[in-house]
Order: structure tokens, then C-alpha cells, then sequence
């Protein structure tokens, strides 16, 4: 009752400015507001294409798994709590998440991507009670083997969530991030049968979400093997999502 109260309380709030430098493509108009989640597997380039979304249309990006390693490495009681979840591969309690992820939204402004939340059920739930029906839901759909294949040469710089691939994406300077020059390393739970763990439970978990939003009319699936070649797409919805968003605001402001 009184975890339920204090979301109700934080997910109200999310109404303050916030200071991102907005960059959209010159034939569109700023949406004033747009709230979107991104769902796919770990591995699925949920990161890569979120990084991409925020900067180009101007959106602030929540990662559920950063705050939680942020935790981690502050090494502060959640942190602790935390771990043993995270090294199995399974999902942190719902409770725990949850007022987690609240305490962070009171800081967002109108316009943002959740990235890695919600998860299940009644993560969504509270959040569509909270703050309504987001825009739009983009899922991406990459084959399982494809993702295997790509979380074993993924490295990430712990403090800032940056995350690189040895094939694909790789560091300027072998093993250094691009920005700090701090080493980055292999995340503890990217290891091959934690892999296999968050696959599981990812699709007895997360997956059924999918239909919760085909439902609301907001799901939109992306099917490939690549970022790059996915991206394109992406972007050409979500100008298309945004343009309509506000075209339907101007209309009722007239109506
Ligand atoms: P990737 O980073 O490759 O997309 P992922 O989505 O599985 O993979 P993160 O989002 O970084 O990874 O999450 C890492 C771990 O943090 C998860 O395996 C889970 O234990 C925990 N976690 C993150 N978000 C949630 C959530 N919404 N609910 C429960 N646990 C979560
Ligand atoms: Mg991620």
C-alpha cells in the first residue's frame, strides 16, 4: 500500500524540464511530449538503437540495468541485494525494481525511452496505471543465436553503461573506453550460461508483454540481425509517431 503510494506519488511528478540539447531532423516538428519503452532480449541491440532514438529526437534515456549496476558498484545495500539476481541471470524482485525505477522517473522531463523496464506484468501494470498508455512500444526481434554470437565479444565500461563490441563496434584503443580511457571489461552475467539464463527468463518473463501492447495498438516489432540496418527503420517510425502526435494535439487544440 504504502510502496504503491509513494509510485503513484513519483510517477506524478515526472513533469520538470529537462536539460537535453534537442536534435531532431529539420522536417519535423518536436513532439512536446513522447514516452516510449523498448522491449527485446538481452543482446538485442536495446542499448545501440536507445542511444541512437535519444539523441536524434531529443528523448532522455532510462536504463533499468545501469541503475542497478550503478548500485552495484557504489556497492550500497541495494547494490548487495541485487547481485546475486543479476549473476544468475534471473530478474530483481518486482518491489524492488519498482521503487527503484520510481525514485528515478521523478527526475525525468515529458519526453523519454525506458530501457530494460518494464519487464513483467506488474512492472507494467504500475507504470500504465501511473502514467497512462506510453506512445509507442518498439520491440526488436533478433534471432537467439545471432544474440549468443554478439554477447561474446560485448565489453562495457561499468561506470557510464557504455558498451562495446570487439567485432562490431569495438573501442578506439583495444580494451580502453572511447571517452574516459578507463578499461572496460566482460560483464559478469554475459558469461555463456548466464546467457542462456536471461534468455529464459526473458521469454517466460518479458515476452508475454509483447501482446499486453499489440493490444493497446502501440507495439511496433523491428525483425533483422542489425543494428545498423534496423536503425534506419526506427527512425523513420518514430518521426512518423512523433509528426502524428502532435498533429493530433493541434487538432484538438482547434476542436
Ligand atoms: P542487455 O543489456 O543486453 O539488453 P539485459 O536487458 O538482460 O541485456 P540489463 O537491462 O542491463 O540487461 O539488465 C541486467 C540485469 O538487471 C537483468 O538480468 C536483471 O537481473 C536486472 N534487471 C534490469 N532491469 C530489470 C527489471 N525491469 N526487472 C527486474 N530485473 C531487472
Ligand atoms: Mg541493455
Amino acid at each position: 500500500m504504502i510502496s504503491s503510494l509513494f509510485f503513484i506519488l513519483s510517477f506524478s511528478s515526472v513533469v520538470q524540464a529537462h536539460p537535453l540539447t534537442l536534435n531532431f531532423p529539420s522536417n519535423m516538428s518536436a513532439a512536446s511530449t513522447f514516452r516510449t519503452i523498448i522491449l527485446g532480449a538481452p543482446g538485442s541491440g536495446k542499448g545501440t538503437i536507445a542511444e541512437r532514438v535519444c539523441k536524434t529526437f531529443g528523448l532522455q534515456h532510462i536504463v533499468s540495468g545501469d541503475i542497478l549496476r550503478k548500485q552495484q558498484q557504489e556497492n550500497t545495500e541495494l547494490g548487495k541485494e541485487v547481485t546475486n539476481y543479476i549473476s544468475s541471470g534471473a530478474l530483481v524482485p518486482d518491489e524492488l525494481i519498482i521503487s527503484l525505477m520510481s525514485k528515478e522517473m521523478k527526475t525525468v522531463g515529458p519526453k523519454w525511452l525506458l530501457d530494460g523496464f518494464p519487464r513483467t506484468f506488474p512492472q507494467a501494470e504500475k507504470l500504465h496505471k501511473e502514467v497512462g498508455m506510453v506512445d509507442s512500444v518498439i520491440n526488436l526481434d533478433i534471432p537467439f543465436d545471432v544474440i549468443r554470437k554478439r554477447i561474446e565479444s560485448r565489453y562495457i565500461h561499468f561506470a557510464s553503461g557504455r558498451t562495446y563490441n570487439l567485432e562490431f563496434n569495438p573501442p578506439k584503443v583495444p580494451f580502453k573506453d572511447d571517452v574516459t580511457g578507463e578499461p572496460i571489461t566482460r560483464r559478469p552475467d554475459d558469461e555463456p550460461e548466464v546467457v542462456m539464463a536471461r534468455l529464459k527468463t526473458y521469454r517466460e518473463r518479458t515476452e508475454p508483454l509483447l501482446d499486453y501492447y499489440r493490444k493497446a495498438g502501440v507495439l511496433k516489432e523491428f525483425q533483422g540481425t542489425e543494428s545498423n540496418v534496423i536503425w534506419p527503420f526506427v527512425k523513420e517510425y518514430l518521426e512518423a509517431q512523433m509528426n502524428s502526435a502532435e498533429s493530433n494535439k493541434r487538432d484538438k487544440k482547434r476542436a
